[in-house]
């Protein structure tokens, strides 16, 4: 059913886009498969070098293209509070990766925390409701998807991305920021920590108001919540099942040792929920150990 009325909107952005006015303002067209938007064009791109990676992949049926107008007649999202000052941003039915978002609240101003392909009215105005946003950051390249139109919805609010991952935004503009280096800090309380791993930039935010001042973990895929959520791993391709070697994930660890936490929110709902409610630490310690055992034999 997704795949016939998003095969239906890829023709039906086709079609837009052959339209005179289409080709004399340009549209951002959006790739079906990972939710990657590039910069306004007459036709949709010839490829998309993010699942053409190898740690992505092309759907068998072949590259599909829309657009955010179309999805804004057959998806929604829903923002759900997870708890105080963090809303979670969900998009529904899946597009793209099908990841999630989330809304982090400091009496500073607010974070946008990753970022999914639907914004329209509806969100921006529930958005502002809560306070706008002040500040985006994306973990790594899969989720950067329509960064750009979600920036501009909030006044051009900056976009924090590891200036490892540049070639990565295939729309460029302004509003993204990158940093070098292995830490920046939002605010001045909520760092962004490059850990490397999945992608060489790949970046967490610590929120240490979070979990009721014990500290959470936003963590995006890296660790990524496993189905057992008293379990994470740490892979370099979640979709083609490359693992991450050992050296790497002892990087990985090395950089979250210094955080306080207690719970970690990852990117995707895995059977219900998607976080590790408690013990997020001493879960991602013990999940690390296990990972090195088994890719060490
Ligand atoms: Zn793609």
């Amino acid at each position: 059913m997704r795949k016939t009325s998003l095969a239906a909107a890829a023709i039906g952005s086709l079609a837009s886009a052959t339209s005179a006015e289409a080709a004399r303002e340009g549209t951002a067209f959006l790739c079906v498969t990972c939710g990657m938007q590039y910069p306004e064009s007459a036709k949709p791109p010839e490829s998309c070098p993010v699942c053409e990676d190898e740690r992505q992949y092309v759907p068998p049926e072949g590259q599909q293209w829309t657009t955010l107008e179309q999805l804004h007649k057959t998806h929604k999202n829903t923002i759900k509070q997870e708890e105080e000052n963090l809303y979670s941003i969900n998009v529904s039915p899946k597009i793209g990766i099908g990841q999630r978002a989330f809304l982090i609240r400091t009496p500073k101003g607010n974070v946008l925390w990753d970022c999914q392909p639907l914004i329209d009215d509806a969100t921006v105005s529930r958005i502002n409701e809560l306070g706008g946003i002040a500040e985006i950051a994306i973990s790594h390249p899969h989720y950067y998807t329509t960064m750009i139109e979600w920036s501009r919805a909030f006044g051009g609010a900056p976009i924090h991305i590891h200036e490892a991952e540049r070639k990565w935004v295939m729309r460029p503009d302004p509003c993204v920021k990158f940093w070098e280096g292995e830490k920046k800090t939002i605010f001045g309380d909520l760092p962004l920590i490059r850990t490397g791993g999945h992608f060489e930039g790949y970046q967490v935010l610590h929120w240490p108001a979070g979990a009721g001042g014990k500290g959470a973990l936003m963590a995006g895929d890296q660790p990524q919540i496993c189905m057992d959520p008293k379990q994470v791993s740490f892979m370099w391709s979640y979709p083609n099942f490359i693992p991450l070697n050992a050296p790497t994930i002892r990087h990985v660890m090395e950089c979250l040792d210094p955080l306080a936490y207690d719970r970690i929110y990852g990117a995707f709902v895995v059977r219900g929920k998607g976080v590790v409610p408690t013990g997020g630490k001493q879960v991602v310690q013990r999940s690390a150990d296990r990972y090195l055992k088994a890719i060490q034999g």
